[in-house]
């Protein structure tokens, strides 16, 4: 394989990270709002405009609260951290593809662990139950989420690249699926 692989992979998504973002956001969410408009599973009980409104409004106050309180996002503290060599990821060279598919299953768990969190925890319960007091269920629900659980939900993606004493450090590379 070719060993500046990652290295040009770290390149280019540094240099196109908001537009590799959201070509996959826009991009898997107009596939599932079309999927669903023309085969629903089940009919909704609210206006789906008023709804989509809320919602969409809502991810779009996330994304300016997240580029105003984080310019670099999770990329950027990749970046440091892959620079830094902090983590298990960047100390030990695996060959790349068993780094992406260890960092991806990895950075799955954690947010797996953090999904359990916010619902066994009472005042973070508070935050997320936002997502789940959604009147109906649809394509916009997943991204329907409260300012502040985003930020922490971005807290804990900084801390898995970065942190150097915890198990995994990931390679930027990876940073795609979050
Ligand atoms: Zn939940």
């Amino acid at each position: 394989m070719d060993e500046s692989a990652p290295t040009n992979m770290t390149e280019f998504l540094t240099q196109n990270e908001i537009t590799i973002r959201l070509s996959f956001f826009f991009g898997i969410f107009a596939v599932m709002a079309i999927w669903e408009t023309l085969s629903p599973r089940r009919a909704l009980t609210t206006s789906k405009g008023v709804r989509w409104l809320n919602n969409i409004g809502l991810v779009f106050l996330n994304s300016f609260v997240l580029r105003l309180l984080f310019p670099a996002a999770a990329v950027g503290m990749a970046a440091l951290a892959q620079k830094q060599g902090w983590g298990l990821l960047n100390h030990y060279s695996l060959p790349f593809p068993v780094a992406a598919v260890v960092a991806v299953i990895a950075l799955d768990f954690v947010i797996y662990l953090q999904h359990v969190m916010v619902h066994a925890v009472p005042m973070l319960w508070r935050l997320h139950r936002v997502h789940h007091a959604d009147l109906d269920y649809d394509v916009t629900t997943g991204a329907r989420f409260h300012p502040i659980e985003i930020i922490l939900s971005m807290l804990i993606k900084f801390a898995k690249p970065s942190r150097c004493s915890a198990l995994l450090s990931l390679p930027l590379s990876s940073l795609r699926y979050c």
